[in-house]
C-alpha cells in the first residue's frame, strides 16, 4: 500500500510502524517532527481548529505515499485532500483542496493532518521503545481547576478520599453496569412522558427531545424526600460541605467528570473504559468524539469487545428514541472501524440526508447499503418538492452542491453531471444553485464570476443539523485571515 523508493529501505534509516508498514522516516527525523515546529506555520486559531478537527475524528489516518510525502483526507461537509511534504522531519510544504488553501496552504485541514501524523508517529515511537502510554489526566486537571474556583480552602484529596468519591458516584449512577444504566434511563424517559407519547416513542424509535444527560441530571438534581437514598445528594454534601451543584455544569459531564477524575487518580482503567463507552453512546457534539481515541488507547486487547458493546447499546437506545439524531462520536467509531451495517442503521434512524452524506464513504463499502443510499438520494434530488429545495437561498444551494460533490465520489462524474443538469433544469431561475453546481453543468451564456465568498463552503454553513461546535464561525475568521501571507516557508505545489 505504501510506495517506497529503493534508497529509503536501508536497515537503519527506516522505521516500521505497529502494523509493519514501512513509513520511510529515520528515528532522528521522527524525533525532529515530534518537536512540533510546524505549529509556527499556522495562525494559532487555525491551528486550534485543526486540533478540534483531529479530536472530532475528521482525519483519515495519514499515509506516506512517497518518501517524505504524506497524504490524508479530512472530512468535513466536504472531503478535502491534504498533502504534506517533509524534509528531515520538518514540514517544507503543504497543499489542501479547500477554498481557504487557495490563499494560504496552511489551513486547518493541514493542521489537523499534521496533528494526526504526530499522533501516529508518537504511538509508533513509544511502541518501539516500549514506553507505556501515559494514563489520562484530563478529568483530574479539570476537577482541580473546578475545586480551586469553587472553594476557598485548598482541597488535597488522598487516594482514600478518591476511593470514597468513586464509591458514592458509582452507586449514584449504577456504574460500571452500563446495561442497567441505560435500561433505567429508558424507564425514566418512558415514565416521564404521557402514556400515548411513551407508546409512540417505543413504536417509532424517533429521537427524543429530552436527551439522556439532561434526563439524568434533572433526576439527580431533583431532591425529593421520596427519592431513593442513592438519588439523594446529601452524601455529597456531607463529603464536601458547602457544595453547590449549581456550578457543576462547568465540568463537561458534571458528576461524571468527577467520577472520571477518581478513575484517573486511582489508575482504574476498567472504570475509565466503561465511562468512555458511556460518553460515546450519549455523545452529541464534535469534541466528544475524542473519547473514541481515548477508549482505543485504554481498552488495549479489549478494544473489539468494547466497540461491539457500544454498537449494541447505541442500537438499543436509538431504537427506543433515547438518542439525538446526530452522534459525532459514534460516527467517528463507525468510520474508523469501517462498520458499514452499523453506519447504515445509524443513518436510517437519524434521518438519511446529511448524515448519510457524511458517512457515504463508509456506506459505499457494502454494495447493498450503497444501492439503497443512492436510490434515496436520486429520488430526493430529482423531486422538485423535496425539502432540500424548499428554501431558495445560498445555504440550501451550497448544501445541494456538497451532496453532489460527495455523491460524485461514488457514482462517478458522468452521472453526477446528469443529476446536476436535471436539478438545474428543474430550477432555471436559481442562480446560486447553478453556481454551486458549476463543476457539473455545462456553461451558460452568463457564467458566474469567481466569487471569494465561496470560502463559506468551507464547512461553515451550519445548515445540516450537525451539532458541530468545530465548524462554527469558521468562515468569518478565516476570511479575516484571507490574503495575509504567512511569510517564509510556504510553497504550493
Ligand atoms: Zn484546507
Amino acid at each position: 500500500m505504501t510506495m517506497m523508493s529503493e534508497e529509503t529501505s536501508g536497515a537503519d534509516s527506516v522505521s516500521v510502524d505497529g502494523d509493519g508498514i514501512d513509513i520511510g522516516m529515520s528515528s532522528a527525523d521522527i524525533d525532529e517532527f515530534l518537536k512540533g515546529h510546524y505549529y509556527d506555520l499556522f495562525k494559532s486559531y487555525i491551528y486550534d481548529r485543526g486540533r478540534a478537527y483531529y479530536d472530532a475524528g475528521k482525519v483519515d489516518v495519514p499515509e506516506p505515499i512517497a518518501k517524505d510525502l504524506w497524504h490524508a483526507v479530512v472530512r468535513g461537509n466536504d472531503d478535502y485532500q491534504v498533502d504534506v511534504r517533509l524534509q528531515r522531519g520538518r514540514v517544507v510544504s503543504a497543499a489542501c483542496s479547500c477554498p481557504y488553501a487557495r490563499h494560504s496552504a496552511y489551513c486547518k485541514h493541514v493542521a489537523a493532518t499534521l496533528i494526526a501524523m504526530a499522533e501516529r508517529l508518537r504511538r509508533q515511537r513509544d511502541q518501539e521503545q516500549g514506553i507505556e502510554p501515559e494514563f489520562p489526566r484530563d478529568a483530574s486537571n479539570m476537577v482541580r481547576w473546578y475545586i480551586g474556583r469553587q472553594f476557598s480552602f485548598s482541597a488535597r484529596l488522598s487516594d482514600d478520599d478518591w476511593r470514597v468519591i468513586k464509591h458514592i458516584l458509582e452507586t449514584l449512577y449504577g456504574f460500571p453496569d452500563l446495561e442497567t444504566i441505560f435500561r433505567k434511563m429508558k424507564l425514566d424517559l418512558l415514565g416521564s412522558c404521557e402514556p400515548g407519547e411513551a407508546k409512540r416513542r417505543r413504536r417509532s424509535g424517533q429521537a427524543a427531545t429530552v436527551t439522556l444527560t439532561q434526563q439524568r441530571n434533572e433526576a439527580l438534581y431533583r431532591r425529593r424526600p421520596t427519592d431513593k437514598p442513592e438519588r439523594n445528594l446529601a452524601n455529597m454534601r456531607i463529603l464536601v460541605p458547602g457544595f453547590d451543584v449549581a456550578h457543576l455544569d462547568e465540568l463537561p459531564h458534571t458528576w461524571m467528570t468527577i467520577l472520571e477524575a477518581a478513575y484517573e487518580r486511582l489508575h482504574d482503567a476498567e472504570g475509565l473504559r466503561r465511562l468512555y463507552m458511556y460518553y460515546i453512546v450519549i455523545a452529541q457534539t464534535d469534541p466528544e468524539a475524542v473519547y473514541v481515541e481515548r477508549l482505543r488507547a485504554i481498552s488495549g486487547e479489549h478494544w473489539a469487545e468494547d466497540r461491539d458493546e457500544i454498537v449494541r447499546l447505541q442500537r438499543t437506545c436509538r431504537r427506543f428514541g433515547m438518542m439525538s439524531a446526530v452522534n459525532p462520536a459514534y460516527e467517528r467509531l463507525v468510520r474508523e472501524e469501517r462498520l458499514t451495517d452499523e453506519a447504515f442503521d445509524y443513518c436510517l434512524t437519524g434521518g438519511m440526508d446529511d448524515i448519510a452524506i457524511r458517512l457515504l464513504d463508509v456506506l459505499a463499502q457494502n454494495p447493498e447499503s450503497l444501492d439503497r443510499t443512492l436510490h434515496y438520494f436520486r429520488n430526493v434530488l430529482k423531486d422538485p418538492d423535496s425539502d432540500v429545495y424548499k428554501q431558495d437561498d445560498a445555504a440550501s444551494a451550497e448544501r445541494v452542491g456538497r451532496w453532489i460533490r460527495k455523491i460524485d465520489t461514488v457514482i462517478g462524474y458522468d452521472e453526477a453531471c446528469s443529476l446536476a443538469e436535471h436539478i438545474v433544469g428543474m430550477f432555471p431561475q436559481r442562480k446560486k444553485l447553478r453556481e454551486c453546481l458549476a463543476d457539473y453543468v455545462s456553461e451558460v451564456e452568463d457564467p458566474p464570476e469567481f466569487d471569494d465568498d465561496d470560502w463559506n463552503d468551507d464547512d461553515a454553513a451550519d445548515d445540516d443539523g450537525d451539532t458541530d461546535d468545530v465548524d462554527k464561525s469558521d468562515s468569518e475568521d478565516e476570511e479575516s485571515a484571507a490574503g495575509e501571507d504567512f511569510g517564509g516557508g510556504i510553497r504550493r505545489w
